[in-house]
C-alpha cells in the first residue's frame, strides 16, 4: 500500500476515533482499516507498538475504560486490565 494511502487511513481513523489513544485501542476489530490504523502496515505497527496491536485477541475490547489503559499501546500488557 502506498504511503499516501496509509496516511489517508490514519487521517480517517483520527477523524473516526478522535485521538491517537482511541485509535490505538479501537475496538472495531471488524473494520477493514483496523490493521492499518497506525498509518502504516501491520508489520510496521507490530514493530513500532508491539505484536499485540495487530492481534484482536490480545487487545482490549470496547468494554474497557480507555482511561485505564496506558497511553502508549506498547505499554499495554495483553490481558490487562482484568
Ligand atoms: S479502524 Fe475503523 S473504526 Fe477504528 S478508528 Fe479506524 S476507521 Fe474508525
Amino acid at each position: 500500500m502506498s504511503q499516501s494511502a496509509t496516511r489517508a487511513i490514519r487521517a480517517k481513523c483520527l477523524d473516526c476515533s478522535e485521538n491517537f489513544k482511541s485509535v490505538a485501542y479501537c475496538p472495531a476489530f471488524e473494520c477493514a482499516l483496523w490493521p492499518w490504523r497506525f498509518g502504516c502496515g501491520p508489520k510496521s505497527a507490530a514493530h513500532r507498538h508491539g505484536a499485540h496491536v495487530t492481534d484482536p485477541k490480545r487487545m482490549p475490547g470496547g468494554d474497557v475504560d480507555l482511561d485505564e489503559l496506558p497511553t502508549s499501546p506498547r505499554d499495554y500488557e495483553p490481558g490487562d486490565p482484568t
